[in-house]
């Protein structure tokens, strides 16, 4: 029977990049139902290539897979979280720090960690993201020697590209006695490593092997003596068929295969035919291995040799150019954009999906209304009632995280004016799609909101959803609406008039989620600047709120970025206050990691063309201190989402809000003239 509920994967190993390429470049293919990729980075590190980077050959960019993006031109959902096991029973995996995920079937692809790295004083090489910071980290010109622990494959070859990334440094590579044969000898005698036996009380980098981790068997798995768990020639865990595993943390327990970048390669075709299968109830096929796999090895000085099995040949050129040519055309085919299936239109989303301000302020015209002049309502009563309303489309494709980062942002309406949230209600639009994968959208969408509501005290006291009459995108979870009215209090409110000449201008977060997220979309912005932009949305600004308090009426307007863009939102500000001029220190303006950079390439998110009309500040009351960078104007009308909260208050209140270790930068002054 064909179980229900979303597919898993497990891990951004090869075969799991493999499988994501298939469905990117074939559609039709990809099963008819959620699927999740699930992994501790938004990047996976193309092992092949490894040494070669720690050599200084390649740029670690060059070997990096996208991962996000992957799963985005795959129709499949990405979630940033680390497993910590399986509970196959309620056929839920289990994550670090926010609600489990159900599937209906699950794939594993976690890869492995370095054996006995608990026991030994030194970094492993396992995983690899903290091995080439501690490496970075090395002084090449240290007189004291590097010492590498384990002479196994991964072991020299490591040692090999250490000797061409530090030319001068002494190395050592500690084997155990009689572990290496002549020939190896030989090469590492003519890179000057030396080899050692005797064990060292220094920081070492620890190649000794590798092991699956060890929640494997504790979730309840057969596993060999490595933790790698056993499988069935059809790549399904023995005794779970709905659970799947391959590459370094798997192996067949009628066929076993080392642990290697080639197996994992090579699972996945017959992983990918088998799950497909397995979603649409039909028969899977047995993988049959070869038993040996062909390995090119370089020896960092623009040779490799040749292994099958326990046979290998001399280093020769030739088989670098070879090994090189090889590595190369792998990375390459994930970024053949043209033969994977065109994006779809780049209209972004979050708060960038909103209205722009002309066609809104004509409609609340016509409809006669003069509009919100503040962000929230006041409702009156002591403490005054404040209420304000937000949403949109999904910004992200973890439902969780989504949910999570809606809240934040509708919440940001009450801290703007000085509010503590109380509660909040929550309107949410799901895909159509199966009532289990609506359950668990739901579910995990209600869990992120709470858990923004829960850190500042207040609650989720009721709400309505709806089944979207759209059509369902891929991943279905982008189908996802969430809206939350949410309510506070506070004594004394502060407006987003008020400026006063001589206030000082502060901003608590930096610009530029939208061009970030404008370029995540286009697959062009780095996966690390996504991730740095994602955590600082990620975080609440309540705390904020209490720590302006202090300063009473010395705190003269306040609202927060969204939308407009920066300088769409001071105007708001302007003309709520009386003969106001701003200086803008252009300079002193934070940004996102990277967004200078796609500005300036000419990215923009597609609300920014309509906020430009917020440039005709600059001709009136908003000055800046120097001339700016076309990318500057740029991101004045950057749209933001989860964006900072810009306040007006005295000199002396920024001196104290600014002091060292606060989030708050001084960005502008205010001046009086304006009539
Ligand atoms: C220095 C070095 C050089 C190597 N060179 C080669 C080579 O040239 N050729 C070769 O065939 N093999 C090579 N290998 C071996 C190779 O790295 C592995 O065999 C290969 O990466 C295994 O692939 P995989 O798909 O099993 O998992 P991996 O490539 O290890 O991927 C696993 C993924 O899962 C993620 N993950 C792991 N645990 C969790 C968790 N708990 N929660 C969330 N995500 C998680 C990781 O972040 C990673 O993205 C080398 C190994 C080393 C150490």
């Amino acid at each position: 029977m064909t179980p229900s509920g979303p597919l898993l994967l497990a891990g951004g190993g090869h075969s799991h990049a493999l499988l994501l390429k298939r469905w990117a470049m074939n559609p039709q293919l990809r099963p008819k139902r959620g699927v999740v990729l699930v992994n501790r980075h938004p990047t996976a590190l193309y092992s092949g290539m490894v040494p070669g980077l720690i050599a200084g050959i390649y740029r670690r960019d060059e070997l990096s897979l996208n991962l996000p993006h992957l799963c985005d031109r795959a129709g499949v959902a990405f979630v940033q979280a680390e497993v910590l096991g399986v509970d196959s029973q309620r056929q839920h995996l289990l994550l670090q720090e926010r609600p489990s995920l159900r599937f209906g079937l699950l794939s594993l692809d976690v890869g492995a960690e370095t054996r006995n790295a608990d026991d030994l004083a030194g970094v492993p090489i396992k995983p690899l993201e903290t091995a080439l910071q501690f490496l970075s980290q090395q002084d090449p010109h240290d007189p004291e020697p590097f010492r590498i622990v384990g002479a196994g494959p991964a072991g020299i070859e490591v040692a090999l590209a250490l000797r061409r990334r530090w030319p001068n440094r002494a190395l050592e590579l500690q084997a155990r006695t009689g572990q290496l044969n002549a020939t190896t000898r030989a090469i590492l005698h003519r890179a000057e490593i030396q080899c050692v036996t005797d064990p060292i009380d220094q920081p070492t980098l620890l190649c000794t092997g590798s092991r699956a981790p060890s929640w494997l068997a504790d979730s309840g798995f057969a596993v060999d003596h490595d933790g790698r768990v056993l499988t069935n020639p059809f790549l399904q865990l023995e005794g779970y068929p709905h659970l799947f595993a391959s590459g370094d943390c798997a192996v067949m327990e009628s066929q076993p295969r080392p642990a290697s970048g080639v197996w994992a390669v090579r699972s996945a075709l017959p992983l990918a035919k088998n799950l497909e299968a397995a979603c649409n109830g039909q028969r899977l096929k047995r993988w049959k291995p070869q038993r040996h796999a062909l390995q090119l090895v370089g020896t960092g000085n623009n040779t490799a040799w040749m292994q099958r099995g326990r046979a290998r040949t001399q280093a020769f050129t030739l088989l670098w150019t070879l090994k090189q040519q090889i590595d190369r055309a792998f990375m390459a085919g994930f970024s053949q954009e043209s033969s994977m299936v065109a994006a779809q239109p780049m209209a972004c989303r979050g708060c960038a999906a909103k209205l722009p301000a002309a066609p809104l302020t004509a409609a609340l015209l016509q409809a006669g209304l003069q509009g919100q002049a503040e962000d929230a309502a006041n409702l009156g009563g002591t403490p005054a009632l404040l209420q304000s309303v937000d949403g949109f489309p999904a910004l992200v494709s973890d439902p969780w995280l989504n949910g999570r980062l809606t809240s934040l942002h509708a919440c940001s309406d009450l801290w703007a004016c000085g509010a503590k949230v109380t509660s909040a209600m929550a309107v949410i639009t799901l895909p159509a799609s199966h009532p289990t994968e609506q359950q668990e959208l739901l579910h995990q969408t209600l869990a992120g909101v709470q858990s923004v509501l829960v850190e500042q005290g207040a609650s989720l006291i009721g709400g309505h959803t709806l089944e979207s009459r759209s059509s369902t995108p891929s991943p279905t979870t982008l189908g996802l609406q969430v809206a939350l009215s949410v309510n506070g209090q506070s004594s004394a409110p502060w407006a987003k008039g008020g400026i006063q000449p001589g206030d000082a201008l502060l901003l608590s977060r930096p610009l530029g989620v939208g061009v970030i997220f404008a370029a995540a979309m286009a697959g062009v912005a780095k996966p690390k600047d996504v991730e740095a932009t994602l955590r600082t949305m990620n975080q609440s600004q309540h705390h904020l709120v209490a720590a302006l308090q202090k300063h009473g009426a010395d705190i003269h307007a306040c609202t927060d970025v969204t939308g407009f863009g920066l300088l769409g939102h001071l105007g708001e500000m302007l003309q709520g206050s009386k003969s106001i001029t701003i200086q803008l220190w252009t300079d002193r303006i934070p940004a996102h990691p990277g967004a200078m950079d796609l500005l300036a390439q000419g990215l923009a998110s597609s609300l920014a063309p309509a906020n430009r009309d917020a440039w005709s500040w600059l001709e009136g009351p908003v000055q800046l201190n120097q001339s700016p960078s076309q990318a500057c104007l740029e991101l004045l009308v950057d749209p933001q989402t989860c964006g900072p909260l810009i306040v007006a208050c005295t000199a002396t209140a920024a001196e104290s809000l600014t002091a060292q270790d606060s989030a708050w930068i001084q960005v502008g002054t205010a001046g009086s003239g304006h009539g």
